[in-house]
């Protein structure tokens, strides 16, 4: 208990899936959480459940591929509770559709939330990490981001490789190589991990899931607790070596 007590996180994506269980979990630890998404529903529900467990943690509506939104965001994060220690760039969608068949539409809408959305994280947090001196940034990539994959998701993967090497550079810039902020920046890699995202997935393709399953040495997919934990460890100031990685949690896929 209290491996983040009083530091204050931002988790985008946080109503549902990966990102509520880290909105746990860092709550658990004693964190201030803020929940943001555009899903005002279970957003709300996130927001109260950590509150009736003791926990501190509010709900703000955010657009992550809007620069106003962000900057609201961080206004109230600092209003409500002083400062900002920990972002968790979480948001993202996901897109089946081979390349031949993906429309300029389609590609630039997943890249202003998978990555617009993750520069502008990075951005505001690193604004408000570097006045009150120092924190910990974790950008959501993805093992497509590492590797190349059979299942149509070219876009994604585009953006997920995007997400893990922008990070590096981040992490680089912010640290005493660069401009000497104390903030670091990593990615986290998931393998496939059992939330909506992935029921949508496996809905597209009966076959799908065992495909998946396959895919991890570990025999079993992911649950968002094992995600959340890795969270928890880069938010924390156990990991004060560790900054410009890539921390692949995927059961050993990238390994086969
Ligand atoms: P999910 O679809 O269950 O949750 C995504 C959340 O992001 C939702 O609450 C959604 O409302 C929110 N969101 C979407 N667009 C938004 C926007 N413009 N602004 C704010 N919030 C927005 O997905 P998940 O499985 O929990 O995925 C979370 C992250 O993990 C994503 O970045 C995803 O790409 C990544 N990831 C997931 C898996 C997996 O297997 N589930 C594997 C690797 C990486």
């Amino acid at each position: 208990m209290g491996r983040v007590e009083g530091k204050t996180a931002i988790i985008t994506g946080a109503a549902r899936g990966l990102g509520r269980g880290m909105a746990q979990l860092l709550a658990k630890e004693g964190a201030n959480v803020v929940i943001a998404d555009i899903l005002e529903d279970g957003g709300r529900e996130a927001a109260e459940e950590i509150k009736s467990s003791g926990g501190k943690a509010i709900f703000i509506k955010h657009d992550v591929t809007s620069e106003d939104s962000w900057e609201a965001v961080v206004k109230k994060t600092l209003s409500e509770f002083g400062k900002l220690d920990i972002m968790v760039n979480n948001a993202g969608v996901q897109l089946i559709k081979e390349i031949a068949e993906t429309s300029l539409e389609e590609w630039r809408k997943l890249m202003s939330v998978n990555l617009d959305g993750v520069f502008l994280g990075t951005k505001h947090a690193i604004r408000a990490m570097r006045k009150s001196g120092g924190g910990s940034i974790i950008n959501i990539s993805s093992v497509v981001g590492i590797i190349g994959t059979a299942d149509d998701t070219a876009a994604y993967a585009a953006s997920k490789g995007g997400v893990r090497l922008f990070s590096k550079t981040a992490a680089i810039e912010c640290s005493k190589w660069g401009h000497d902020y104390n903030i670091r920046v990593n990615s986290v890699n998931p393998g496939v991990i059992k939330t909506d995202m992935v029921a949508d997935m496996m809905a597209h393709d009966a076959a799908f899931k065992k495909k998946l399953e396959s895919a991890h040495p570990v025999g079993f997919l992911g649950e968002p607790i094992d995600i959340a934990y890795a969270i928890l460890y880069l938010a924390s100031d156990e990991s004060r070596l560790v900054t410009g990685t890539d921390f692949v949690v995927d059961g050993g896929w990238t390994a086969s």
